[in-house]
């Protein structure tokens, strides 16, 4: 059973490998991970939130299991452009209570596969552009978190504080294993071989 983890889980900052085949076992974790979303009440959720070390997110920016026309699933994402720049509120299913203004990218052209293994490309612009900017950057273990200055991360520091408490006593009670046990099982998925091509652009920078 895939559950989503909290920061500060070491999955969270773990760079995730590119997807090498999308089988059943790819499209059943992806329905497990969009019911958890929807749950949460969250618009995206990446692979790695469910401790899972693979370049893939899922989103819907409705947030309505209803609307499941907006359901998206980028696999091996890249954003090969970004366009001009936008301050918003953001917050993440892996920090629950935590919400701060981010810059990001306003437009972006990005390049990924879908769960038909078809390599699609798409421009996104608002909600859209950020919860994939935001997504992405999880798969290289990025989190919004990341970009804050001095001010705004002090304001935040006593709810960080609190869920690293919080898992520290979830690995205490037997609920998580250690982190170095957690590394451990993520090292070993990487050295399992690659099969799925990659976008040529992140082909490039590999
Ligand atoms: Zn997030």
């Amino acid at each position: 059973m895939l559950r989503i983890v909290n920061y500060p889980h070491p999955a969270l900052r773990y760079p995730s490998r590119p997807v090498t085949q999308i089988d059943e076992d790819l499209r059943a974790t992806v329905q497990q991970m969009f019911s958890l979303m929807y749950a949460a009440k969250g618009v995206g959720l990446a692979a790695n939130q469910v401790a899972l070390p693979y370049r893939f997110f899922i989103l819907n920016i409705t947030a309505e299991p209803e609307q499941k026309d907006q359901e998206l699933v980028f696999i091996n994402p890249q954003i090969v452009k970004r366009h001009s720049s936008i301050e918003d509120e953001e917050g993440c299913l892996s920090l629950p209570g935590l919400y701060s203004k981010v810059r990001r990218a306003r437009k972006i052209k990005v390049q990924a596969f879908n769960l038909l293994g078809e390599l699609f490309e798409c421009e996104a612009e608002d909600l859209f552009s950020r919860v994939i900017q935001h997504e992405a950057d999880h798969l290289d273990g990025k989190l919004f978190i990341d970009y804050l200055g001095p001010l705004a991360r002090h304001a935040l520091k006593a709810k960080l504080q609190d869920l690293e408490t919080q898992f520290r006593q979830a690995q205490a009670s037997g609920e998580y294993p250690q982190d170095r046990e957690i590394v451990t099982q993520l090292d070993n998925i990487m050295t399992l071989p690659s099969l799925l091509p990659v976008p040529a652009a992140q082909a490039a920078q590999a």
